[in-house]
C-alpha cells in the first residue's frame, strides 16, 4: 500500500496519473499544505504529529465535497497503533469506561444516593470529578468505596452509618448493573477477535468483585455477547489487590497470573488512574476514548502510547487492515 501524509490509501486512489503523495513533490491539483507541514516536521504521517487531529487535516477530512468523513483520520491513527500487539501475550483491559459503558452510570447511581442523602447540589460531572479524587486518595484503604461513602455522609450531613451509606449505593445499582450496562460498540468483537488469535485476556479492574459477578452471572447484555467467565483467563476485582489505581499492582497481579512478563502485556484503559497505574506498572498502555474523561484527555493522548477513537478501531489493528 502507498501511505499518503493525511491518511488516504493513495493505492486506492481513482487518480492513476499519481504516483502517491509520498513519491511526489506536488499533487497534480497544486499545492497540499497538509503534505507540506507533515513533510515540514520530519512525519512520515500525520498519525505521528503531537497535535494531530489538527484543524487543517479536520477540515480536509470533512471537507463538504472532497472530505472523507474522518476515514483518512482514522487511518492515520490505525497506521500509528498498527505495532500495538507486536511482541505481546496478553491484553489485560480495564472494566468500567472501557469495555463497559458504566462510568455515566455510577455518575447517576451516586446523583441518586446524594439525593436520598439529603443533597442535590452537585451534578453528575461535578460527583464523578469528587469520586475519582477521593477514590485516589483513599486507594490505600482497605475498602476506599467505604471510605467514599463515609465522605459522602459527612459532606451531606447524614445521620446514616458509612456501612449503610454503602449498601444503600449498591442497592440503587442493582438494576443498572443488571440490565442497563452493555458492552461498548464493538468491545465484545475485539475480545472475540482477540480470542481467535490466541492472545491471553485479562480483567483488572477496581470496581468489587460483587459487581463484576453481577456481570458475569446476572447480566444478560453481557452474558449473550462476550460471556465473562469464557472469555477472559484472569479477572481482578477491587478485593484482589492491597492497592487500585493508580498503583500499578493490579496490573502486575494480572501478568503473574497469566504467567507473562510485563513486557509481553497491553494494558488497555480509559482514564487518567488506568494510565498511572499501566505505567506505575511499567506496561504498555493504549487509551480508548471515554467521553466521561474528556477533560484529561490531551493528556492521555500525549501520554499514552497508542490512543483510539473507539473499539472499531482496535478490529482494524487486530486484523492488520487498515483500508
Ligand atoms: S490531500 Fe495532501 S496529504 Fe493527502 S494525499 Fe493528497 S496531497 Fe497527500
Ligand atoms: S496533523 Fe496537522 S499539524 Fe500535524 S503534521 Fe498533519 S497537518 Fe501538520
Amino acid at each position: 500500500m502507498i501511505k499518503s501524509r493525511c491518511g488516504i490509501n493513495c493505492t486506492k486512489c481513482r487518480f492513476e496519473e499519481c504516483a502517491g503523495c509520498v513519491n511526489i513533490n506536488e499533487p497534480f491539483w497544486g499545492r497540499c499544505s497538509v503534505k507540506e507541514c507533515c513533510e515540514a516536521k520530519n512525519l512520515s504521517h500525520c498519525g505521528e504529529c503531537e497535535d494531530f487531529p489538527c484543524e487543517l487535516l479536520m477540515s480536509f477530512s470533512y471537507d463538504e465535497n472532497e472530505g472523507d468523513n474522518g476515514k483518512r483520520i482514522s487511518n492515520c491513527r490505525i497506521w500509528k497503533n498498527r505495532d500495538m500487539l507486536h511482541g505481546k501475550k496478553a491484553v489485560i483491559f480495564d472494566m468500567d469506561g472501557t469495555l463497559i459503558d458504566s462510568v455515566g452510570i455510577w455518575n447517576t447511581v451516586d446523583r441518586l444516593l446524594m439525593n436520598k442523602l439529603g443533597s442535590d447540589e452537585y451534578t453528575e460531572n461535578e460527583l464523578q470529578k469528587l469520586r475519582d479524587e477521593k477514590l485516589k486518595e483513599y486507594s490505600s484503604y482497605a475498602s476506599p468505596y467505604l471510605k467514599y461513602c463515609e465522605y459522602l455522609g459527612i459532606i451531606t450531613n447524614s445521620a446514616m452509618s458509612p456501612e449503610d451509606i454503602h449498601t444503600l449505593r449498591y442497592d440503587i445499582a442493582d438494576d443498572y448493573l443488571k440490565n442497563i450496562i452493555c458492552y461498548k460498540p464493538y468491545a465484545d468483537e475485539v475480545l472475540r477477535s482477540l480470542k481467535e488469535k490466541n492472545y491471553l485476556l485479562a480483567i483488572a479492574s477496581t470496581t468489587k468483585r460483587a459487581n463484576l459477578e453481577i456481570y458475569t452471572y446476572h447480566n444478560k447484555n453481557i452474558i449473550t455477547h462476550a460471556p465473562i467467565d469464557k472469555t477472559f483467563d484472569v479477572v481482578l476485582a477491587r478485593e484482589d489487590v492491597e492497592t487500585i489505581k493508580p498503583d500499578g499492582e493490579v496490573f502486575v497481579k494480572a501478568a503473574e497470573m497469566l504467567g507473562v512478563s510485563k513486557e509481553e502485556c497491553i494494558v488497555i484503559e480509559d482514564s487518567l488512574v488506568g494510565l498511572m497505574a499501566a505505567k506505575d506498572a511499567r506496561m504498555d498502555c493504549a487509551v480508548i476514548y471515554d467521553k466521561y474523561s474528556d477533560e484529561d484527555s490531551h493528556i492521555l493522548r500525549r501520554d499514552s502510547k497508542y490512543y483510539f477513537m473507539d473499539h472499531s478501531e482496535i478490529i482494524s489493528v487486530i486484523n492488520h487492515g487498515d483500508e
